[in-house]
């Protein structure tokens, strides 16, 4: 059987874990530290501007938050996974639901209103061009774009805040869960490193327990130092896809500025469910990326959307698929 997803894991994750369980420092502590740090050097970030949380999740909620979204209107995208609606409520939010724009899985940016608070999120490894879009707070939704650049830069780095997954089929993981919270400004940081843990204060601050795990971190360091690799292998694997003449979603060439990764194949085709029996029945795992029925709102406001979850098939990509495999699920496409 060829899954959709994996995640990849080494002797390194395995001796760091056992360091750490072998230790007998479990909790958040010094490795959580590190891992904050090592993840702003990558993203380009001085050293103190992550906060490593329990989930993606988690890390919305606290964008949201801090920013101050309660009885506020926030807006998202309805072609998405459901994390963003459950954080907007969690925080005493009002939704409001966007459409994507037309075949393309990111947001819409042209109907976003302004002056409000607006969850982006750059789906499947592809930026959402907001370079030049202003009047509006943005929390960068990076939870599948670990790696991507706008204008150089990585995601997370160009709005308000940015919010990352560590998800076990998320790019790289610290072991299941895991999330991280990034900005450039630091009164953001602190009040999100405030709110996470609750003991020892002698405040009365509303505080919740949204900790990381040594354990966790330690398994994550590891991944960390492996994404450049895991990312050119996922390169490699889309390109032989598209070379094939498979239709990828992808960045517009013309959009030189916006630097994707590939953590989705996502292939537009009429016929998904023909492409998903038919590679079934070789072994191999594909599914619809976003079903109509996971859209968030009302489906008469998302045409595109609705379009996009019917005309589209996710193919297996990830570091440890091999070339033969590749190679089969491509045939096994073409001949459908
Ligand atoms: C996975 C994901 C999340 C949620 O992250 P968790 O770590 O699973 O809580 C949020 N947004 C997007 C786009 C995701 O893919």
């Amino acid at each position: 059987m060829i899954p959709h997803n994996k995640s990849t894991m080494g002797a390194e994750e395995e001796s760091a874990a056992l360091r750490v369980l072998r230790s007998g420092q479990l909790s958040q502590g010094p490795e959580v530290e590190a891992f904050e740090n090592e993840f702003c050097r990558f993203v380009g970030l001085p050293s103190g501007h992550a906060v490593a949380l329990s989930s993606g999740t988690a890390a919305l909620f606290l964008a949201l938050w801090t920013l101050g979204a309660e009885k506020r209107k926030v807006s998202f995208p309805g072609y998405v996974c459901s994390a963003l609606r459950h954080a907007v409520n969690m925080v005493g939010g009002f939704e409001d639901i966007v459409d994507v724009a037309e075949g393309s899985p990111i947001v819409d940016l042209k109907k976003i209103e302004k002056n409000q608070i607006s969850i982006v999120p750059h789906m499947y490894g592809i930026p959402a061009d907001i370079s030049n879009f202003m009047d509006t707070q943005i929390i960068e939704d990076c939870a599948q774009a670990l790696g991507a650049k706008i204008n150089g830069i990585s995601v997370g780095l160009h709005g308000e805040a940015g919010i990352f997954s560590f998800y076990a089929t998320k790019l790289v993981t610290t072991g299941g869960q895991g999330g991280m919270f990034v900005s450039k400004k630091k009164d953001l940081v602190d009040a999100v490193r405030d709110y996470r843990e609750f003991d020892y204060r002698r405040d009365a601050k509303k505080r919740f327990n949204f900790q990381m795990t040594d354990l966790q971190a330690a398994i994550g360091r590891e991944q960390l130092k492996k994404l450049p690799r895991f990312l050119s292998r996922r390169e490699e694997i889309f390109q032989k896809y598209k070379k094939a003449g498979l239709e990828l979603l992808d960045v517009k060439p013309s959009d030189t500025h916006l630097s994707p990764v590939r953590y989705r194949a996502v292939m537009k085709t009429n016929g998904p469910r023909k492409i998903i029996d038919s590679l079934e029945s070789v072994g191999v795992k594909t599914i619809v990326p976003t079903e109509d029925w996971e859209l968030l709102g009302e489906r008469d406001l998302l045409p595109n959307a609705l379009r996009l979850s019917r005309e589209t098939v996710s193919l297996p990509i990830y570091p440890s698929l091999s070339d033969e495999e590749v190679e089969i699920i491509i045939s096994k496409v073409l001949r459908k």
